[in-house]
This record gives C-alpha cells, sequence and structure tokens, in this order.
C-alpha cells in the first residue's frame, strides 16, 4: 500500500504555490518530480567526487567511475538485462532512437521495410523518415483505432519478409495506452525483424524485463521516472550492439587510434563517444533504487486508483470527451470539453496552481486521426492524491463556466 503523504514528504517541489495556490502537479507524463534522495546524490557528487571517469588513476576519478558503473549495473538489474554492456547511457530516448536508427543506416537496403506506430511521439518518427531517405527503405504506419489502440490485424498484414526494422512505443505518451508490445516482438522475430521499444512513458509504472520480453532494444529517459534531464538508457541485445557502427567518434569509444585505422573500444564503450553525464547517470541510479522502494506493483496499484477516480468525475462534466479509452492504459486523462480550445483550459488551471499539459503532445498524427488541435492532458503520478483531483475536476468545471 503507497502512504502518500509520507512520499509527498520526499519531494521538495510539492510544497510550493503557484499564483497563491498549492501546487497541484499533474504534468508526470512531460517530466516527473525529483524527491530529495535524488537531489541529494546530485550535490553529493559536485560536492565530494566530481571528476572525469574512466581514464584517471586518482582517486576521485576512481570514485565517481565506481559510482557510474554501479548505476549501470543498477539499470542493468531493474531491466533485467544479461549484461551491464548491453546498457548504454545516454542524454534521453530521443538521443538512444537516434543511436539505433543511425545504425541501422548502414545495415539497410533500398525497399527494405520499416514499420512504425500511429501513435508515435515525434522524437520517434522523424528518425525513421530521415534514415528512410538516406537508405531508399520504405516506412509503414500501424493504423491506431478509436479506442487509442493499435490495429494489430493490420499490422499482422503489413509485416513480411522485407521488414527489417519494427518500432513501437510501450505505452503512448498522449493517450496512455499500453500497447501489445508482447505480440508485436514476437510476430517481428518470426519475420527476422529487430524490434526497438520506446519505454519513456512505460517505465514510470511499469518494470520491464527485456529478457522476458526477448526484446532487441528499448530505451527510456530518466527524467520522467523521477531523475534528471539529460540522461537516458539504451538497451540492445549485445548481438546487436556488436553489428551497430559506433554512433559518433570520439574519446572514450576508441581502443587504438592511429591516422592509418582507429580500432573501437569494447561495449558499452563503444556508444559512449565523449564525457557522459557522469552526475546525471549516477543520479539515474539512484532514481531507480527509490522508485524500487516503492514498489512497481504498489505504484501500478496506487496510479489505477487515481485514474478510475479522475475519469469518472472528469466524465461527470457536461460535454467532456476523453481520447484514448483503452481498457490497459496508464494514468494518464486526454481530454477536450465541447468545443472549448485546450490552451483556454490549461491557462485557467495554470491561474489555481494546477499543471497539466496542453496541445498535440508531440503526436500529432493521433491528434489528427480525432480531427482536434489538441487536447488538455492530465497525467498522473505515485505521489499525487485524490483531493488533487478534486482541485482539478472543480477547475475545469470553473474555466468551463467562463469559456463555455
Ligand atoms: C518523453 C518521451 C520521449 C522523448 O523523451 P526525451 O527525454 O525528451 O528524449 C519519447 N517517447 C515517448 C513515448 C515519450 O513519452
Amino acid at each position: 500500500m503507497i502512504n502518500v503523504d509520507k512520499i509527498r514528504e520526499d519531494f521538495p517541489i510539492l510544497k510550493r504555490t503557484v499564483h497563491e495556490k498549492p501546487l497541484v502537479y499533474f504534468d508526470n507524463a512531460a517530466t516527473s518530480q525529483t524527491p530529495q534522495i535524488v537531489i541529494d546524490t546530485i550535490v553529493d557528487y559536485y560536492s565530494n567526487y566530481n571528476a572525469n571517469i574512466h581514464r584517471g588513476v586518482h582517486t576521485l576519478s576512481q570514485e565517481a567511475t565506481d559510482k557510474y558503473e554501479e548505476a549501470r549495473i543498477k539499470i542493468q538489474q531493474h531491466f533485467n538485462a544479461k549484461k551491464a554492456y548491453e546498457i548504454i547511457l545516454t542524454s534521453g530516448t530521443t538521443h538512444s532512437i537516434n543511436m539505433v536508427a543511425s545504425g541501422f543506416a548502414s545495415l539497410l537496403q533500398k525497399d527494405d521495410e520499416i514499420i512504425v506506430s500511429a501513435l508515435e511521439h515525434h522524437s520517434n518518427i522523424v528518425p525513421w523518415q530521415m534514415l528512410c531517405e538516406k537508405t531508399g527503405a520504405i516506412l509503414k504506419v500501424i493504423p491506431m483505432n478509436d479506442e487509442g489502440g493499435l490495429q494489430m490485424d493490420i499490422f499482422h498484414q503489413l509485416i513480411s519478409k522485407k521488414t527489417k526494422l519494427v518500432f513501437c512505443n510501450h505505452v503512448s505518451n498522449a493517450l496512455g495506452t499500453v500497447n501489445l508490445i508482447e505480440e508485436i516482438i514476437d510476430t517481428a522475430h518470426k519475420f527476422g525483424a529487430a524490434v526497438l521499444i520506446d519505454g519513456a512513458q512505460a517505465t514510470p509504472h511499469i518494470k520491464p524485463d527485456v529478457q522476458a520480453l526477448d526484446v532487441d532494444f528499448y530505451v527510456a529517459s530518466a527524467h520522467k521516472l523521477c531523475g534528471p534531464t539529460g540522461v537516458g538508457m539504451l538497451y540492445g541485445k549485445e548481438e546487436w550492439l556488436q553489428k551497430l557502427p559506433p554512433y559518433q567518434g570520439g574519446g572514450e569509444m576508441i581502443e587504438t587510434v592511429t591516422f592509418k585505422k582507429t580500432t573501437y573500444a569494447g561495449l558499452p564503450h563503444k556508444f559512449e563517444a565523449g564525457t557522459p553525464n557522469i552526475c546525471g547517470g549516477i543520479a539515474f541510479g539512484a532514481a531507480i533504487d527509490y522508485m524500487n522502494s516503492i514498489g512497481f506493483n504498489e505504484i501500478a496499484a496506487y496510479e489505477h486508483e487515481l485514474l478510475e477516480y479522475a475519469t469518472s468525475e472528469l466524465l461527470k462534466i457536461e460535454g467532456l470527451k476523453i481520447y484514448g479509452t483503452s481498457a490497459k492504459k496508464t494514468a494518464v486523462v486526454s481530454f477536450n470539453v465541447a468545443n472549448i480550445h485546450p490552451y483556454d483550459i490549461g491557462s485557467i488551471l495554470d491561474k489555481l496552481g494546477i499543471a497539466v499539459r496542453t496541445g498535440h503532445h508531440c503526436a500529432q498524427p493521433i491528434m489528427d486521426y480525432y480531427q482536434i488541435p489538441g487536447t488538455v492532458r492530465a497525467s498522473f503520478s505515485f505521489y499525487n492524491t485524490k483531493a488533487e483531483i478534486d482541485v482539478l475536476v472543480k477547475g475545469v468545471r470553473r474555466a468551463v463556466m467562463m469559456l463555455g
């Protein structure tokens, strides 16, 4: 059971006010808040052992290296990767996806096919379009349905021996739909295609097991699961990481350098050119520890309760429509009220201290499907409360009265 009052004590930002109202933070799908223990980890790093890693013989450098590599092992264990070197630390999901996309440029041929889902974040569409332009490969899209899920029958028709890659998010950031990634992975593998799953939106709520999923690549950002911004991960099966060429040239990723020939370092360093976000990586490990200390089963159960409560209370408002009604979804409510522009509702809510996201949520194709300019999106975390949802519902009613 979640003790939410106790958990809220861990997050200093939750004590602040906005426009003289207590902050109600419902923009967790964009970024999560940071617990004191992660903030302390960051302060400790810069106060006590800030140094560049892997290269120095001196004590500070060794301490920083040890902590950084400990964080990699925490991430490995959390995602149940077979080897620590299958975890590449990146600057975030976008960086991780671009790494894989750019690596595949050398593996694809003209008329090979890539399948992406219609529920993607822009960061998961643009790199594949660029890859197709570069290689002559063809991009195919799994269409969505009214509930905000994927038309899986069409996926089964699209996939063939020509398919080399399938990309899908584990959870849609705009709607919260949990996608049927097991079915996607199993099917893709029958045709010899690799699968990359974007876990940016799933990892705050679900603890994925990359070996059980048998997924080829899995990516996530620390800042969505109580860690800092600017750091994330790429999990890749060893065989794939060996096959892909390095993403960037620079320090750290080389074994020997002469002007005739450079040989690349082994994993994970082959993909970690330059000085990484050392402090961020260590804090990412601390965030994972923190989330696990609360427990993902407890988090999922509590957030589901918040989702059900918010859904039923919001639906009592006349003219309110929720987008994304899949039976399996995370704690995200995307909605509009009658013809009121989502931005106008969001602005009034801000005056009441309530932080929600409005707009297309980096997922324009979903908005086009519903033929709307955007939605108001309230996304919940385990540190939110039902009382805060009451504040939101009251706020939306007030906004509708003023704007309707
Ligand atoms: C947030 C998000 C991203 C982008 O993550 P960055 O940390 O901005 O790189 C990609 N995909 C999904 C589903 C997201 O929610």
